[in-house]
């Protein structure tokens, strides 16, 4: 009996040394990717949002899988993180689509546009409404997948050393507003410049600028702007700002599919909870503003100047769409789409604050 049951606890042994044989040849390759990001080393709520999304990846995959972050310090091409993927040195990156509006304009619409939807309507638009769909379309062409990576929500109009009464207020006014915004101010008369961040403060103190804009309180505060402007204008460039992680296709093609399901989920995971992020340091930063600088002006641009913006903007529109064609189907989902959910905007969200409001 007892030598039965040492020739059964002997196969036992044997069998489990089998299986953890099989085990270690069949072990899960590991997964270690590089991510380069457009943000400099520690640069806060943009560059949170990647160490979070990276941190998801490595809990979820229990180490498979394992995100190492280079931010612009290291990479030097805040700008060229695009290319870098689509290029394989890096798998990954963490940018903003409309930085790349000079290589494909398509790109643009991938953010944010003047008079454009609020970031909860445009998350709809992007994975309910066709959104998603058309940023494949326009990042095959790059080799890359492109994924909605965090929101900073309604961007604030800039702070100004005088106050906008009109439009002839505009008139020789310098500003450093970027992108397609600047362009629609230029047609108004303003003298658009762009000057690389750590300026900024100095060229606003001692009048190189007249006005600029940044984000809103969120990341405002850092910058100091409201130590020097007393004037800080409502937005209307840049009302739902989404930033944008791309992966190279053949890499997250090779991945297993769960992997693929954990990278895709700590992406959106990290998009809606850096929304949710800039909301939060926005409200505190701005009654942190409020309490100790009580001088300062928030004003809205007088309606003859949004109306003169939206018409420039409407131009500039329809003549980029004239020349192409996947960026007029790029603008008429963005519009058809607003038509209807704005619609719904305006009898809940709209509807409820006017009602609290007033
Ligand atoms: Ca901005």
């Amino acid at each position: 009996m007892k030598s039965h049951m040492l020739r059964f606890l002997l196969a036992g042994v044997v069998a489990l040394g089998l299986v953890m044989a099989t085990a270690t040849v069949r072990a899960a390759p590991k997964y270690q990717w590089k991510l380069a990001q457009t943000w400099p080393t520690n640069f806060p709520i943009f560059g949170d949002a990647v160490v979070k999304m990276a941190d998801l990846v490595e809990k979820m995959s229990q180490g498979q899988m394992k995100i190492r972050i280079d931010s612009k310090n290291k990479h030097k091409a805040p700008f060229g993180v695009l290319d870098m993927v689509k290029g394989d040195q890096y798998q990954m990156g963490h940018s903003a689509s409309y930085y790349w509006k000079g290589k494909d304009l398509n790109m643009l619409p991938f953010t944010t546009m003047p008079f454009g939807m609020t970031a909860p309507e445009q998350y709809a638009w992007f994975y309910y409404g066709g959104g998603m769909e058309l940023m494949k379309k326009v990042y095959d062409k790059h080799s890359v997948y492109a994924f909605p990576g965090g929101n900073t929500g309604n961007q604030m109009g800039g702070w100004f050393q005088r106050e906008i009464k009109g439009l002839d207020d505009l008139k020789g006014l310098k500003m450093r507003i970027p992108g397609f915004a600047g362009e629609v101010l230029s047609k108004l008369g303003v003298v658009v410049t762009n000057i690389p961040a750590g300026e900024l403060y100095t060229s606003l103190d001692r009048g190189t600028i007249d006005a600029l804009e940044w984000v809103g309180p969120s990341l405002d505060v850092n910058m100091g702007f409201h130590k020097i402007a007393p004037f800080y204008y409502t937005g209307w460039h840049e009302p739902a700002t989404e930033l944008l992680f791309i992966v190279n296709q053949k890499r997250f093609d090779a991945l297993p599919e769960h992997l693929q399901a954990i990278l895709t989920t700590a992406m959106e995971y990290a998009a809606y909870d850096m929304y949710a992020r800039s909301y939060h340091e926005s409200a505190v930063n701005w009654a942190a503003i409020k309490k100790d600088y009580p001088h300062i002006k928030i004003r809205t641009f007088p309606k003859e100047v949004m109306d003169q913006m939206k018409a420039e903007n409407q131009k500039l529109l329809a003549d980029k769409s004239a020349t192409n064609p996947l960026f007029k189907e790029i603008m008429d989902s963005q519009a058809a789409y607003t038509g209807k959910v704005r619609e719904w905007t305006r009898i809940s969200d709209y509807t409820y604050l006017k009602g609290n409001l007033e």
